[in-house]
């Protein structure tokens, strides 16, 4: 069967570093677009003659209308990254999903969030729908453990710094591989606030998004090393 083609109208962006942007995309045929948050969408475009597909995790929750976020960095060698984060506002790319199983669980857990670099953007989804209503969140703690090199990578530090302050039950760990000297917070690589935080527990799940060699190295951790259950460890990786 045919999937169903969507046009996704680009609304705004903004910088979200030297080479990463936040992109607002509006859907142009229906007045409501639903996705679960972490959910990704596969975006098309011609290049040389060839139709390429690539999938782009959704960067927000849902709003109950037609917009969603994506939150991409450009990758030297490639077109579909750079040929997005170029994009003109009003700009108009074609689509179809939402596809895909990263998503949190029923019913909720208290919960880890390990995300690098872009690969925040299906935890910042799912982030925004728990907290979107005291229901889905009560009684239950998250932690965001997100890892990058430097300060400046810390995507949406605000809004995470912000969540943090106003709710209790949410911490938010940004840990820097390389940190300059004013940094006061977490150092080192992710894995090593995960094991902290998940040894000798077996009441939460974990919820992992980026690159592959981070994505394997933190799984294995929970499951072979902590002994986790692997129905608790959901993960999507981006290559
Ligand atoms: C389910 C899913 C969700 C995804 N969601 C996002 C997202 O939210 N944001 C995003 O930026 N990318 C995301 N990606 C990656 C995206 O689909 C493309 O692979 C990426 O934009 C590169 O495409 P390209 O055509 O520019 O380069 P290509 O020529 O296709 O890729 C070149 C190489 O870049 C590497 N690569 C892929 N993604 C990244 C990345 N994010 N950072 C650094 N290197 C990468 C891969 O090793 C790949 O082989 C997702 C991938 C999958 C499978």
């Amino acid at each position: 069967m045919e999937r169903q083609l969507y046009t996704a109208r680009l609304a705004a962006s903004r910088h979200l570093s030297e080479r990463t942007s936040h992109l607002t995309f509006q859907v142009v045929e229906v007045p409501r677009f639903d996705f679960q948050a972490g959910q990704f969408i596969s975006m098309k475009a011609l290049h040389e003659g060839r139709e390429l597909t690539r999938a782009y995790s959704i960067a927000s929750g849902p709003r109950g209308d037609n917009r969603f976020d994506l939150c991409l960095n450009r990758v030297d060698t490639g077109f579909f990254s750079n040929f997005l984060c170029d994009l003109e506002s009003g700009s108009e790319v074609k689509f179809h999903g939402p596809h895909g199983y990263f998503v949190m669980k029923q019913p909720v857990r208290s919960s880890i969030f390990v995300a690098t670099g872009t690969g925040i953007a299906p935890i910042r989804a799912m982030i925004e729908w728990l907290f979107a209503s005291a229901e889905r969140h009560a009684g239950h703690e998250f932690w965001l453990i997100f890892g990058n090199r430097t300060e400046q990578d810390i995507y949406y530090a605000d809004q995470f710094q912000t969540l943090a302050r106003e709710h209790q039950n949410f911490h938010f760990i940004p840990t820097l591989s390389r940190a300059g000297e004013g940094w006061s917070g977490a150092r080192g690589y992710v894995q090593e606030h995960v094991r902290a935080l998940a040894a000798g527990r077996s009441d939460l799940d974990a919820y992992i998004c980026g690159l592959k060699e981070m994505v394997i190295l933190n799984r294995d951790l929970l499951i072979k090393e902590l002994g986790w259950e692997r129905r608790s460890v959901l993960y999507e990786r981006f290559d």
